[in-house]
């Protein structure tokens, strides 16, 4: 083995052998009537390379470094990081252990500050990839820097299908659209699928994600005239999230040759693009839901396809729900199921013993590599994987990376990107890194369905859209830290936050599975296999059972839908969180104390936010601000991708992004910055100088554009006033905010809810706010999010008044609690 080289600047040293941590010692693959076509991974020829690698270990350890991971067994290893960790490791899970670490994390990066005598955590960094700086980086190639994974086992490899079969991807480009269409697996069972559909009503669809039927099963509904009656009526799937939808759409107007919008169309929150000529439309699961609202028989449709439905989101068991009711009154209407298997059978109880149309997967085995040890920082493993990756297995094969969140996306992408050009020309291939997330616009999501150039390697980050919303061919690796982002409620502290949270077992097979489609395919979990078999939950939560329910409610009720107690939910929600949420309609003034819907509780059902949100809106008519609130409203739905800090100009950009800084608190800063751009007449340039995201502000004028339209159809008035009082906009703001309003605890450091009926967890500013360092210390906040890293952050918060909160609030508080 070798040593690690020291001293600075570029040092090169031998790649020597034992390169390949993850290909030695691997068994063959053996799958009955089938030879792969790609030549079984082996090693590459050494070769000098560069690899990063942190110049001070003691303070950024890579997980594998400080346990001797040779003399002791894998629980022994455990239980001693767990001890590196100071924490019982009776209780732990992967979960905490994130959290522990994040601390962890924290106090090292303090320690590091200190040592580099600045001040405190800034407000920009606790959000950023926790890599050291680059000049503080060797490069050097040095095998002991590799993360290191298990050999692989017997039981280490997710089965492939009968018969997989390559897809012919460089020659892709060059056969037709028709081809390609033909070559999916679904092709095959057109004619099955249209016989079934002729003979039932609902009929669940399920099939290995890539097999087509997304994108084909609606182009056959089309062409066996399922559109065509009176007027033209449209074929619509859901899809979970935006990206999805939208993306798919793209790849359809395309494949039917057809103008976007025109024939082949979208609608997803904020962004409608369908017209009247629109036969088959996509759409998220929420825009369908409330199109309920205007279309309460869905009479425009004449099959709704209901994709994803394995993954479960509250709006997509709200649809099943709704479908099913409808489907007794409107016999014309098709239903159809797609899902993957885990959860057909309960789909088709559920539908009276709806038919179930198997379409066998073409999926190749994958190899599970996971991690001897825990990886403290997984961010640190994965840009380290995808080198060991890049420089020791042959080409072609692209690399898939899961990861939670855009913000995680973007620091990634930068810190990959810096790697690259520092290493330069010692990558004899070109490693091209490429990211999908909910968030991405149109013209970049599709450079990932380009197809890879000669000498090169796509590398994707992806959020879970990667998982089965959307494939991308050409993948054969995959990176899975086991994490992801989830909107979690807790009825007892009226608390809903974001949290990181480790993935299900189906979750992360699922992922395992992507790199399967070409040929043989290789999954790199960064966590270990003991905590795959003892710490992972089999599947993942329904929403349903998790999350707030006070919109879907709102909505329920706007529909007529007065009995949830009833309502024939696929799972039943809990009833503390349909009671929770009720209550939270009742003091919005949403319904009155029978429970029935109010004339406001239907105004604020006209729009697509958090109920809470809408009565700011609405309140703001009252006091002539609505421009200022829907404003902030778009603003805030953004704001933690709204500033970037380049590395070489850090202290210059956080000096300008402090100028947007408002005593009053974050909900003004965003307004100013909002405010500011417009004064520049949108420009981008503006956004360079006070290093701001433009692309970011564009969404936000465009949310922000929808959200006035939609008032002026509801006849709200949305003038401009020349100066508006800061009071009003915050009289706006707690009329719809007043249950998250926290004070400061005796202590004088941490806030707790100000509803002493809620437990007192303990809440903190985020380090990005505007009021973070404000002395003294303001005593009472309202927060707009909750996001649970190593503690629970308020995100965006608003210094506010006692008087404030006994004229919004008197009505929720008890006077004990004023
Ligand atoms: P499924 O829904 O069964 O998972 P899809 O219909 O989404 O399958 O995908 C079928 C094929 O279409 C895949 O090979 C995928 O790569 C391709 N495809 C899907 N969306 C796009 C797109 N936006 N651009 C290019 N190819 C796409
Ligand atoms: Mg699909």
């Amino acid at each position: 083995m070798s040593s690690i080289q020291t001293g600075r600047g570029k040092r090169r040293r031998k790649f020597e052998d034992e390169v390949d941590s993850h290909s030695e010692n691997e068994e063959e693959i053996v799958v009955e009537d089938h030879k792969p076509e790609l030549t079984p991974d082996k090693l590459k020829e050494p070769k000098d390379t560069y690899i990063p690698q942190p110049q001070k270990q003691q303070e950024q350890p890579s997980r594998s470094k400080y346990i001797d991971e040779e003399d002791i067994s894998s629980n022994d290893k455990r239980r001693k990081f767990d001890l590196l960790h100071q924490k019982d490791t009776s209780t732990t899970s992967r979960n905490h252990k994130r959290n522990d670490h994040n601390q962890w994390e924290l106090e090292q990066y303090q320690k590091a500050q200190q040592i580099m005598n600045t001040t405190k955590i800034t407000k920009d960094d606790l959000d950023k990839v926790n890599l050291p700086d680059n000049d503080k980086y060797e490069y050097v190639f040095d095998d002991s820097q590799y993360v290191n994974f298990n050999e692989i086992e017997e039981d280490d490899e997710l089965k492939g299908d009968d018969q997989p079969q390559k897809p012919d991807l460089i020659e892709k480009e060059r056969i037709s659209i028709a081809e390609v269409r033909q070559s999916l697996p679904v092709y095959k069972f057109r004619s099955h699928f249209l016989e079934a559909m002729d003979k039932n009503q609902v009929l669940i669809v399920v099939g290995e994600t890539g097999s087509g039927k997304t994108t084909q099963l609606p182009q056959y509904l089309y062409e066996a005239g399922y559109s065509q009656g009176d007027k033209n009526l449209i074929i619509g799937c859901t899809q979970p999230r935006r990206v999805a939808a939208t993306s798919v759409a793209t790849r359809v107007a395309q494949e039917m040759n057809v103008k976007l919008g025109k024939e082949v169309g979208y609608s997803v929150r904020f962004d409608d693009k369908s017209s009247k000529d629109t036969v088959i439309k996509y759409l998220t699961d929420g825009m369908l839901l409330r199109e309920f609202l205007t279309d309460s028989k869905l009479l425009k449709y004449s099959v709704i396809m209901i994709d994803e439905a394995h993954e479960r989101t509250l709006s997509t068991e709200i649809l099943l729900s709704l479908l099913k009711d409808i489907l007794t009154t409107r016999h014309d209407l098709k239903v159809i199921i797609a899902s993957a298997t885990i959860n057909a059978e309960k789909f088709s109880n559920y539908f009276h013993q709806a038919s179930i149309l198997n379409i066998p997967g073409r999926r190749f085995p994958v190899k599970i590599h996971y991690t001897k040890n825990p990886e403290a920082n997984y961010i640190q493993a994965a840009i380290t994987t995808i080198f060991q990756i890049h420089l020791t297995q042959p080409l072609p094969g692209d690399i898939l990376v899961f990861l939670t969140g855009q913000e995680e996306i973007e620091s990634m992408e930068e810190s990959l990107q810096e790697s690259i050009i520092k290493l330069g020309s010692s990558l004899e291939n070109h490693l091209q890194v490429l990211s999908i997330y909910s968030n991405l616009p149109i013209d970049l999501q599709k450079k990932i369905f380009e197809p890879t150039l000669p000498h090169t390697r796509k590398v994707i980050l992806a959020t879970n859209i990667a998982e089965t919303s959307i494939t991308i061919d050409g993948i054969s690796y995959v990176i899975d830290p086991g994490y992801v982002k989830q909107n979690v409620y807790n009825p007892t502290q009226a608390m809903e936050s974001l949290v990181v949270v480790p993935c299900s077992k189906a979750s992360v097979d699922q992922r395992a599975g992507r790199a399967g489609r070409i040929g043989p395919g290789k999954c790199f979990r960064l966590f270990t296999k003991w905590s795959y078999y003892n710490e992972l939950d089999a599947n993942t939560t329904p929403e349903i059972l998790r999350v707030n329910l006070s919109s879907v409610i709102l909505l329920l009720l706007s529909l007529g839908i007065n009995d949830l107690i009833n309502f024939d939910f696929l799972d039943k929600p809990n009833s503390k969180h349909i009671i929770k949420s009720l209550e939270l309609l009742y003091s919005l003034g949403c319904i009155n104390s029978k429970g029935s819907l109010t004339k406001l509780g239907l105004k604020l059902s006209k729009f697509p936010l958090d109920p809470m949100l809408s009565k700011c809106l609405i309140t703001s008519e009252k006091f002539n601000c609505v421009l200022e609130i829907i404003t902030i409203i778009s603003m805030l739905g953004e704001s933690s991708t709204l500033f970037y800090r380049p590395k070489d100009k850090q202290e210059i950009a956080s000096k300008k992004h402090a100028s947007f800084d408002s005593p009053l608190g974050d909900h003004f800063s965003l307004l100013n910055v909002s405010q500011q751009w417009e004064n520049s007449d949108f420009s981008n340039q503006w956004c360079q100088e006070y290093f701001v995201q433009y692309k970011t502000l564009r969404r936000v004028k465009n949310v922000r554009d929808q959200l006035i339209k939609l008032c002026q159809r509801n006849k709200i008035n949305v003038n401009e006033t020349i100066s508006i009082n800061p009071l009003y906009i915050q009289k706006s703001l707690i009329s719809g905010y007043f249950p998250n309003i926290v004070k400061l605890s005796m202590m004088g450091d941490t806030y707790k809810k100000l509803k002493s009926s809620n437990v007192a967890t303990p809440c903190y500013i985020h380090p990005s706010s505007s009021i973070f360092k404000i002395k003294p210390i303001p005593k009472l906040l309202l927060y707009h999010e909750l996001v649970l890293t190593s503690k629970e952050y308020m995100r965006n918060c608003m210094i506010i008044d006692e008087k404030l909160i006994k004229e919004y609030g008197s009505h929720y508080y008890s006077p004990q609690e004023l």
